[in-house]
């Protein structure tokens, strides 16, 4: 086996024949990745490759590109409508009521600080210190709590309930991490929703790393809000979506006020729309959009095939770290389902000595660092340490598992 640098900076395995090695996947979700390289990319929970699908879509909207809501040629027609059937089909996507809005933002980040702006004065806030920056500190420090890391679902409940009684009455906040970035769980979802309902809190779910795996129903869940990104669900970058309750959001003055937000400007004032418009000032990321619809529409279609390859393939991949001497997998709330995320440390190795060794020895991608959720570092791996986290995707085969495995125990067993 050699490994081939390519122009790009990424690297080719080749058989010993010479012949590119085509790995196919075990699922059948056909995706632009996959087809032309096995770099094994264990990098999901940062940004995933484009579907065919959304890959399509994408293209297809460039090329009809009109103004959207802005004009009345044939291209703006439709592209105007391709805009509006994407919010109705994240709608369906997240299981929205019928007078939940769906926002197109810039990303989760985008998504949460909107949130943060539209709520109501005094609103207390209550979050965990494990949540990533992007879910920790939007909002604003006076009135906010933040729960310490908790060492199991039960006792991340229990920190809950105790914040929630302590607090006096009021509009309250409770920020729910979907799946941890750092560690893979998923939290306990229907249970903190129930606790943050029992004293009139509502709910915002980061769904970053949730919703590319696991079916959401804000409904049935009755959560209030989800922010989820579209380069994390196989969309492109530089749009992402905030849904649920439409209350908070219309009260609140436009997020960006600018054209597109207003429903009349006059000497005597400005009126602004209602509805998702308010907080969609300026021209929008109309393609991005457009991609992440079809994004939801593929991974609802393959949601149950999907689970089974990606926790089959999980458990292959965290229980063959694991029996590796020195390797240490990275837990905050244990014995957990997980959304194919494992990361760890190995003794004697600085992280970023290990991701460069599966990276130019081996052709797999991970990510070393402390995953913009330094608190939970901290906690979890050391102060101020940092980790290696392999993140699996529908682009994963079994033999990229093997891969990982095998590179981590020659790097225990016979150092670099
Ligand atoms: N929340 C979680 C759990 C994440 O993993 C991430 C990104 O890694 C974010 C929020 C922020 O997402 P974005 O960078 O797309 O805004």
């Amino acid at each position: 086996r050699r490994i081939v640098p390519t122009v790009a900076g990424s690297h080719r395995r080749t058989t010993t024949d010479g012949l590119p090695t085509t790995v196919s996947a075990d699922l059948g979700v056909p995706t632009v990745h996959r087809t032309v390289t096995d770099y094994a990319n264990f990098d999901h929970g940062a940004t995933t490759p484009a579907l065919t699908a959304v890959a399509e879509a994408a293209e297809r909207a460039q090329r009809r590109y009109g103004s959207v809501h802005r004009g009345a040629g044939y291209a703006s027609r439709v592209t105007t409508g391709w805009f509006e059937a994407a919010r109705d089909e994240v709608a369906n996507f997240v299981g929205a009521r019928p007078d939940d809005e769906v926002i197109f933002t810039r990303n989760t980040t985008d998504a949460l600080r909107l949130l943060a702006h539209c709520l109501p004065e005094g609103t207390q806030v209550f979050a965990w210190e494990s949540a990533h920056h992007a879910a920790l500190l939007p909002w604003r420090d006076a009135g906010t709590t933040r729960l310490p890391v908790p060492n199991s679902a039960q006792h991340a409940i229990e920190l809950l309930r105790s914040a929630l009684a302590q607090s006096p009455a009021g509009d309250r906040l409770v920020v729910i991490t979907g799946a941890c970035n750092v560690t893979g769980e998923i939290w306990p979802v229907a249970e903190l929703v129930a606790v943050a309902k029992e004293f009139g809190a509502r709910t915002v779910l980061d769904g970053a790393q949730y919703a590319p795996h696991v079916a959401i129903d804000l409904a049935a869940l009755d959560v209030d809000w989800i922010a989820f990104s579209g380069h994390k669900l196989y969309a492109p970058y530089g749009a992402g979506v905030l849904a649920g309750r439409s209350d908070w959001l219309d009260a609140a003055g436009p997020y960006l006020p600018a054209g597109g937000a207003t429903a009349r400007v006059s000497h005597d004032g400005t009126r602004w729309q209602t509805g998702p418009a308010r907080h969609e000032g300026g021209t929008p990321n109309a393609v991005g959009a457009i991609a992440i619809a079809a994004a939801c529409a593929t991974l609802r279609a393959y949601r149950a095939s999907i689970g089974a390859h990606e926790s089959h393939l999980y458990s292959r991949l965290r229980s063959g770290l694991a029996a590796i001497d020195g390797v240490r997998v990275v837990e905050v709330l244990g014995d957990r389902p997980n959304v194919g995320v494992v990361t760890f440390t190995v003794d004697g190795y600085d992280p970023s000595l290990v991701s460069q060794v599966l990276a130019d020895e081996d052709a797999i991608a991970v990510r070393d660092g402390r995953f913009c959720a330094h608190l939970l570092c901290d906690a979890a791996v050391g102060v101020g340490a940092s980790a290696v986290r392999a993140s699996l995707g529908l682009a994963t085969t079994g033999e990229h598992v093997d891969r990982l495995v095998a590179a981590v125990r020659r790097l225990v067993e016979h150092g670099p």
